[in-house]
């Protein structure tokens, strides 16, 4: 929580929601909910933003750091996405979930001498690893590793009759995916120990014995091989995309390796050239067309010279579109963002990981904080969140670290409130006062953005950024205070 802006520490000290423990603020939530028990909205409302604030700030953050320690911290790579990244003359083998131990593994596994001979007596060229979901954003991030697609693509990934190995861990695996698995030759394996699927091989993954787990299930997949059917069709749409943007190589990339800084990001937006800063994030949903939401979305926002911070399924989506190249930056940005990602070198929308890397938009938040010129606290700033098509509850929780960090935070799809005028006016308007960051819900992703954009350009004018004049940045002495 130290990490944050003081003054946003000092709002959440005030409220009385700073997290005292993980386990303690989900146990609690629990137990307040329980029949009987928390029955005002408003405090049952704080109890939810001091469990949100402990995933956020706390186990988001510190799997993301302890990634970055074990595996490296991403830094820009080229990778490609869409059912395309498929090959019929390789044994294709999906790597889908959440946990990045095993796809770590895989990618080991798959140079092993032994694999490889056993791989070339079945026939087929090589093994064709891609991920699927944030498991593939995870490899994809570290090792350039291509992307089969995100969580609406999984069946079709099957359905291409090409996999001849699906692995999946927790959260975001279809209940049908093991059907769809039996009219091919998949294999699906599921590998966690919280998860099972009916009808799967399971094949638990502990990391003392990792590497043997990764050699034994692409065995598997190679043996599988000639059991390939004549029903293949593979897509041929992939594009080519630049991920790797944590918050490292963003604060290298605009300063220089000798003074890594945001000051090039905050001055470029005080003097307006950038408009402002969105996060966009989350899932796929049924209920839109796929991928729709975020892409007309990101681009009203790129349009409109809101630079835009991507994470999970929404940053796949983004990839197919072709946003995430810096050629994107002429195609499809204003002038004045345009102008500033040709000069860097960088796309309009950074991938910046998985769905757990939304705590590195935290930190690159709190960092526009720090350098100074942009007010003292995440609220201040000319800034706003949205999840489109979300659809998993995480993104709930997600959206309320967002909002209880003090950012305008626009859902899409459905909203799960509605049924109560107290509760949504007290998440949309009340928050303003109390959080200094509310939710707000639009179905239209353009008038989402504008939504966003509105809210964006009232910072702006807070700060005085709607009049053209010199702001001062701090020096090291100012930014030391705030630390
Ligand atoms: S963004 Fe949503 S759908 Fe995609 S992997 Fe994450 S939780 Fe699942």
């Amino acid at each position: 929580m130290k990490k944050a802006p003081l003054k946003r520490q000092e709002i959440w000290k005030r409220l009385g929601v700073t997290p005292r423990g993980i386990d303690r603020e989900i146990v609690e939530i629990m137990h307040r909910t329980h029949m009987g028990v928390d029955q005002d909205y408003r405090h049952i409302l704080l109890q939810t933003m001091r469990c949100a604030l402990a995933d956020g700030w706390g186990g988001s953050m510190i799997s993301t750091d302890l990634q970055d320690i074990m595996f490296g911290t991403p830094v820009p790579v080229l990778g490609s996405i869409n059912l395309g990244v498929l090959k019929e003359d390789h044994v294709n083998v999906i790597v889908h979930g959440h946990e990045p131990l095993l796809p770590e593994m895989l990618v080991v596994a798959i140079r092993d001498p032994e694999i490889k001979a056993l791989t070339e007596k079945s026939g087929a060229v090589g093994i064709n690893l891609a991920g699927m979901c944030c498991s593939a954003n995870e490899v994809l991030m570290r090792h350039g590793i291509p992307c089969a697609g995100n969580f609406l693509q999984q069946e079709l990934a099957l359905v291409t009759g090409a996999v001849e190995l699906m692995t999946v861990d927790v959260q975001c695996q279809m209940q049908g995916l093991q059907s769809v698995a039996e009219c091919f030759h998949t294999k699906l394996i599921s590998t966690s120990d919280r998860a099972k699927i009916e009808g799967a091989e399971h094949i638990e993954f502990h990391p003392e014995n990792g590497l043997d787990t990764a050699k034994r299930i692409l065995r598997m997949a190679v043996e599988n091989y000639p059991n390939r059917r004549h029903n293949v069709y593979i897509p041929s749409y992939s594009q080519d995309m630049v991920a790797g943007f944590s918050h490292e190589t963003i604060n290298y990339l605009l300063g220089g390796i000798f003074r890594a800084s945001y000051k090039p990001l905050n001055e470029n937006i005080i003097n307006g050239r950038i408009r402002g800063v969105a996060g966009v994030v989350g899932c796929n949903n049924i209920r839109m067309p796929h991928d729709v939401g975020h892409i007309t979305m990101i681009k009203e926002l790129i349009k409109n010279d809101v630079i835009v911070l991507t994470t999970g399924c929404a940053a796949m989506a983004c990839g197919k579109a072709g946003l995430l190249t810096p050629e994107a930056a002429r195609e499809f940005s204003g002038s004045g963002l345009a102008e500033v990602c040709e000069a860097v070198g960088i796309p309009p929308v950074l991938h910046m990981g998985s769905c757990v890397d939304n705590s590195r938009i935290l930190i690159a938040a709190t960092a526009m904080v720090k350098e100074g010129g942009l007010g003292d606290d995440i609220s201040d700033l000319p800034a706003a969140g949205a999840a489109p098509e979300w659809m998993s509850e995480k993104a709930i929780a997600i959206g309320q670290y967002f909002v209880g960090s003090g950012v305008f935070t626009v859902f899409g799809t459905t909203w799960p409130t509605l049924g109560s005028d107290k509760v949504t006016g007290h998440l949309f308007n009340d928050y303003k006062e109390l959080h200094k960051g509310m939710w707000a819900f639009e179905p239209d992703p353009v008038k989402a953005a504008h939504l966003m954009i509105e809210h964006i350009d009232s910072k702006r004018k807070a700060l005085g950024l709607d009049k053209a004049r010199e702001r001062v940045l701090f020096d090291m002495a100012m930014r030391r205070a705030m630390a």
